[in-house]
């Protein structure tokens, strides 16, 4: 049976379903499955520039509203919100919010998730890797707390009050190829660039991000379509620079991609895989 498929992507932040696997969840998206975007925070802690503020009394409520045009471009089902502050980069003040998502209990976090995947009941389950991809702590919460609610949601005695059991079948977390990425962090300094504090609001470790690397086991091709599609969504987000680095190891990589056709690629937690061929569809064996 050809039963509609759904899929749900939990990001930490307002930008991260486009930044991050935003050709992908338009890829499924035009194909006619059922796409959700599920965000733990209102991305409070960004750093915005005054003229994007305009009309908005906070910076939640202007990314809240980068986010809705992002997912309208993406053609998502929905979009669901966690309920959380940003938590900001490790030792910043709003990093010891008590209702930052860093401060909540891993437990409270899991339920909230347990609830929503029981609601939306999503096939696929997508996700930031373990080490979150650049260590922020709302990444990493927000892996920890995906992952143990993808299995707890199917065991009826786990967040009894979240809902009837619902297990989906498959898991996967965002990855990027190392290759090329070594060679930019190397190259970085010749171009007078701080690998260390790198991206709009200097709080991305490059170095960190290719010290830790992942299998990847799904590879995704990605037509000139569902890479406009994600163009679009990304540049929802212009308080955050609209997904364009014109500099740096992103413009480098955009080049490599040139080449080689753009691809999104995924680390697949749950079943563990079984062979070396990557696959190249999330939902392949689900039918
Ligand atoms: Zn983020």
């Amino acid at each position: 049976m050809n039963k509609q498929k759904t899929l749900a992507f939990f990001g930490a932040h307002p930008d991260d379903e486009s930044f991050g696997p935003g050709s992908t969840l338009a890829k499924y998206a035009l194909s006619g499955a059922k796409v959700y975007c599920v965000c733990s925070t209102g991305g409070e802690a960004g750093t915005v520039a005054p003229e994007f503020m305009k009309g908005y009394e906070s910076i939640a409520e202007l990314r809240a509203a980068e986010l809705k045009c992002a997912s309208k471009a993406l053609g998502l089902t929905g979009l669901l919100y966690l309920g959380y502050r940003d938590s900001g980069m490790r030792g910043s003040d709003d990093n010891k919010r008590p209702e930052c998502l860093a401060m909540a209990p891993l437990e409270e976090v899991t339920g909230r998730i347990v609830r929503i995947l029981r609601d939306i009941k999503p096939d696929v389950v997508m996700t930031h890797d373990p080490s979150a991809d650049y260590g922020h702590p709302d990444h990493i919460a927000t892996h920890n707390a995906t992952v143990k609610a993808f299995h707890a949601a199917g065991d009826a005695s786990q967040y009894p009050e979240a809902g009837p059991p619902f297990q989906p079948r498959k898991l996967y977390f965002g990855v990027r190829p190392h290759g090329t990425m070594k060679v930019m962090v190397k190259l970085m300094p010749l171009l007078g660039q701080d690998p260390h504090h790198f991206g709009r609001n200097k709080d991305i470790d490059l170095t960190r991000m290719v010290d830790v690397e992942y299998p990847i086991n799904a590879v995704i091709k990605l037509s000139k379509q569902e890479v406009a599609v994600r163009n679009k969504a990304a540049a929802c987000h212009a308080s955050q620079g609209g997904g364009r680095f014109r500099r740096g190891p992103f413009m480098l990589m955009r080049i490599v991609e040139r080449f080689r056709g753009p691809r999104d690629y995924f680390m697949r937690a749950y079943p563990p895989p079984t062979r070396k061929r990557p696959e190249k569809d999330l939902l392949e064996g689900l039918n």
